[in-house]
């Protein structure tokens, strides 16, 4: 290894940075996530560095004095002049970085993972820049967004810990104990689950207590899944998912993990929610990681609230991450804004169903003309919500989307009016899972593309 990767404190600390052209502006805006103190040595700086100069992030100045810096970057356009200025900072043995040009370099800056305060830097020796930028995207990915906020909870903990336990030796083996075998996954650690495990080591009980992560599956297309909805399903022990989840989706759950399906068998009822929560309770309590996989988003219309009611009490703890709903990526399917500037202020989510049978909704301002409503289980009410707004004084003109399996390979859109709606869902064969989009209609052009195609 030649050269050594070290984090420098560059808080006070003066960067100098040669340059006024695109080179000096990508060193710059690296170096702004610093709290250094920046001066740029530009005759002409950019439109971009006169912004950033006025926005308190960095000074301009025509010449400078080399002896005051810490660090030095030459970055003018011009590599004769970017060696002069390497070998003036050597003379007084300050460290350069001569853009692009390895023999006016004593350091090199970093692919760099930014999650404050947990930095991680990629270098390839200069061989390889693109590979560099491979892994820092990849890693982006894959590292939760709040690991900065886990680390800072983490050192809260550890000031605490000191307090606590002045046998160095057990701190660490404690440590090891919370951020070893029992938060090896990633997906795990974030703060509440780093707590978690902690009050659970500290309490001598460190049985590996499980975590359920409540997982959007969104409405089928795999690429509608959240980064985090994955990181989640790649590291399951176990998955516990419904009907409507999409054969892609679960296809990208760990191989390994246990699937339970908990919809409906053919012919008979789906599988109870009690039945469900006590099988999240006990696979949490064998210290398993369980995704429970929803469609759509979990928090609409998919009894979420009883399951956390069950993990609470069971005193699991648990994460949520949403999915793209039915609704959304039927309104991306029809290219139609849910809300429309001007039209509605108001785009209602609505079950065709609730546990009575066909539900009761707030007709009279559903049939108000422009309103505009998403109905999720709708299909076998469509008579029923039919009548009922036409009841309140709906036009039978009004527009009706149906879009059935949106945003999967066999989806149909189909474009009626709430007078025919009962008629065309049958005459289409329309069986779902769809949803009913009363006062929306397919964007026009695209129609007319379908028509002459
Ligand atoms: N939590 C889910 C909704 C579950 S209720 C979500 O946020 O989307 C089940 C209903 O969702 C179905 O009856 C249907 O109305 C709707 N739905 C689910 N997936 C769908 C899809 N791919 N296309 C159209 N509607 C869908």
């Amino acid at each position: 290894m030649r050269y050594l990767p070290i984090h420098i404190d560059l808080k006070d600390k003066t960067v100098l940075v040669f340059g006024d052209g695109p080179a000096a502006e990508a060193k710059l805006r690296t170096l702004m996530k610093t709290d250094a103190r920046l001066v740029a040595v530009a005759d002409t700086p950019s439109t971009e560095m006169a912004l950033w100069a006025r926005e308190g992030h960095i000074e301009i100045s025509a010449d400078a004095d080399l002896a005051t810096a810490t660090l030095v970057y030459a970055a003018t356009e011009d590599e004769t002049e970017n060696l002069r200025i390497a070998g003036r900072a050597r003379a007084l043995r300050i460290p350069v970085n001569a853009a692009d040009q390895p023999a006016g370099c004593d350091f090199i800056t970093p692919a760099i993972v930014d999650r404050t305060p947990v930095a991680i830097s990629i270098g390839t020796e200069g061989t390889a820049p693109g590979l560099a930028r491979a892994l820092k995207s990849d890693l982006e990915a894959r590292l939760p967004s709040d690991l900065g906020q886990t680390s800072r909870h983490i050192k809260a903990l550890r000031d605490t810990l000191k307090v606590e336990e002045p046998d160095i030796a057990k701190r660490q083996a404690v440590w090891a104990d919370v951020l070893g075998a029992g938060l090896n996954d990633l997906t795990s650690l974030n703060a509440d689950a780093v707590s978690e495990r902690y009050d659970a080591v500290r309490a001598g009980s460190a049985s590996g207590q499980g975590h359920v992560h409540i997982v959007g599956a969104g409405p089928g297309d795999p690429d509608l899944l959240t980064v985090g909805a994955l990181r989640a399903m790649h590291s399951a022990d176990v998955v516990v998912y419904d009907r409507l989840v999409s054969e892609p989706v679960l296809s990208l759950c760990r191989r390994e993990a246990e699937f339970v399906y908990v919809g409906k068998q053919a012919g008979e009822a789906s599988t109870r929610q009690d039945e469900i929560n006590r099988i999240l309770v006990e696979k949490a309590h064998e210290g398993y990681r369980v995704v429970r996989l929803k469609s759509g988003d979990p928090l609409v219309f998919g009894r979420a609230e009883e399951e956390f009611a069950a993990l609470d009490a069971a005193r699991i703890g648990f994460t949520i991450h949403p999915g793209i709903t039915a609704a959304a990526a039927a309104a991306a399917s029809i290219r139609h804004s849910l809300t429309v500037r001007g039209e509605n202020t108001a785009a209602v989510l609505a079950t065709g169903h609730d546990e009575n049978g066909f539900a009761e909704l707030d007709w009279a301002s559903l049939a108000e003309p422009g309103a505009r409503a998403t109905i999720y289980m709708g299909l076998r009410a469509a008579r029923f919500i039919q009548g009922r707004l036409m009841l309140h004084g709906a036009r039978p003109t009004t527009p009706v989307a149906v879009v059935e399996n949106a945003s999967r390979p066999d989806e149909v859109v189909l474009q009626t009016t709430l007078g025919d709606l009962p008629d065309d869902l049958v005459t289409h064969g329309i069986s779902g899972p769809a949803v009913l989009m009363i006062g929306y209609a397919r964007r026009a052009a695209q129609a007319h593309l379908k028509a002459a195609s």
